[in-house]
């Protein structure tokens, strides 16, 4: 099946979607326009209401043609019609949610999710009179009982970070759906190979591509894939009047990353695979949460939904005291993996995610929600990257970590 919507395969696609050879000079490559401003040969037209199809770009935070060249590029990964590229995942998050959401509506959030994006529905958006409901979307029964009349907009993620779980996508969309809600779905974790978002139904597809989109830890962006409606709507309203657009020379990079996007998701899985194989059998590690496992507790969805089982693990090694003993082993003795935050670089990252402290600050979990939690994360996790590296690289540095 081709995913793309397109007549070309997914590496054709990834590598030549948005690209033309320049018809003035014959570059083959892509071209970098570092220009904020257009030449016109229109008189008038200088505000969101005048935005039009047409092609021509006029000021860099409305459309610049090296970003565009990337939003065509995601799109047609997606297999959906249009995506909008904004100066962080974060950037894209609050696109979304002040794009669709007014005073007065009702927003359902993942209960567990990107910590930033945690905060900002639970501490932010109140603020501006938006009601948010946090539910565990694992939990289909509590989602459902979740939706109220003004529901506008279910936001999710999966996988979730930093624990692995996931969400049936198709389930929540058709339920979202039948209340005349929006879904949009961070999947930064999953990256456009890693699940078919729009056949499952979401309308909002985000992505951190700092991450896996990007690849490679040199710039950071944001995107939201998705019809050309919604997308129109998140350009007039976040790009143009909110203002945090992609640099040019970001969207470059990215988008050379990208370019290779299905060739590195295969390297990411296989090496992961084999990371998270080695972990599980290792006597200081208690548990191992990654799709590609039997042992997941979702492995029957993961088969399902998922097409690339990406290259995030999560793993425990005991209580809190035993995992913040071994980061600090981690920091002194890893030779290769990196003791960062971040994902998706082809450069391994590792971090120390402790559950309390996680709970003071991003999540505030109590109940059967925090139950879940813990049932995936016990004290805390390591949430490892695995990047592009040698996986018996990565496995004799995890060992002398280990030891
Ligand atoms: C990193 C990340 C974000 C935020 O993206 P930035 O580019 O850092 O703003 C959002 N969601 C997930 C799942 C992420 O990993």
């Amino acid at each position: 099946m081709n995913r793309t919507n397109s007549k070309y395969g997914l590496m054709t696609t990834a590598i030549h979607s948005g690209e033309v050879p320049d018809p003035t000079t014959g570059a083959s490559a892509p071209a970098l326009h570092m220009s904020s401003t257009f030449v016109t040969d229109q008189v008038a037209g200088f505000s969101a209401h005048d935005l039009q199809d047409d092609g021509k770009y006029l000021y860099a935070r409305w459309g610049n043609p090296t970003v565009n060249m990337l939003e065509q590029k995601l799109a047609k990964l997606e297999g959906v019609e249009d995506c909008i590229c904004l100066a962080s995942g974060m950037a894209a998050t609050t696109a979304i949610f002040l794009t669709f959401l007014s005073a007065g509506d009702h927003v359902i959030v993942s209960d567990v999710s990107y910590a930033g994006v945690a905060e900002l529905a639970r501490d932010t958006l109140p603020r501006f009179g938006i009601d948010v409901t946090l539910v565990d979307m694992s939990d289909l029964g509590t989602l459902q009982a979740a939706f109220r009349p003004n529901t506008k907009l279910v936001h999710t993620e999966s996988p979730v970070n930093p624990i692995g779980r996931l969400t049936d996508l198709a389930q929540v969309c058709k339920m979202a759906h039948t209340a005349s809600a929006l879904v949009s779905c961070d999947a930064t974790f999953a990256s456009p190979m890693g699940q078919n978002s729009a056949l499952l139904g979401v309308d909002l597809i985000m992505h951190s591509v700092t991450k896996y989109v990007g690849g490679h830890g040199d710039a950071v962006g944001g995107a939201v894939a998705g019809s050309k409606l919604l997308i129109s709507k998140i350009r007039g309203e976040s790009a143009i009047h909110h203002g945090g657009v992609m640099s040019p020379f970001n969207a470059w990079l990215v988008a050379r990353g990208l370019s290779l996007l299905p060739l590195r998701m295969q390297a990411h899985q296989s090496g992961a695979q084999a990371v998270a194989e080695w972990l599980q059998v290792q006597p200081q590690v208690t548990k191992v949460i990654y799709p590609g496992l039997p042992s997941h507790p979702q492995y029957e969805l993961a088969k399902k939904q998922m097409l690339n089982m990406s290259g995030m693990i999560s793993f425990q090694v005991g209580d809190a005291k035993t995992g913040r003993k071994i980061a600090q082993q981690m920091i002194d003795r890893m030779d290769i993996i990196h003791y960062a935050v971040s994902l998706g670089h082809h450069r391994s990252l590792i971090f120390w995610m402790e559950t309390e402290s996680l709970m003071e600050t991003s999540f505030r979990l109590s109940g059967t929600q925090l139950k879940s939690y813990r049932s995936f994360a016990g004290d805390g996790v390591f949430r490892m990257s695995v990047g592009l590296e040698e996986p018996t690289d990565l496995i004799r540095d995890l060992a002398v970590a280990l030891a």
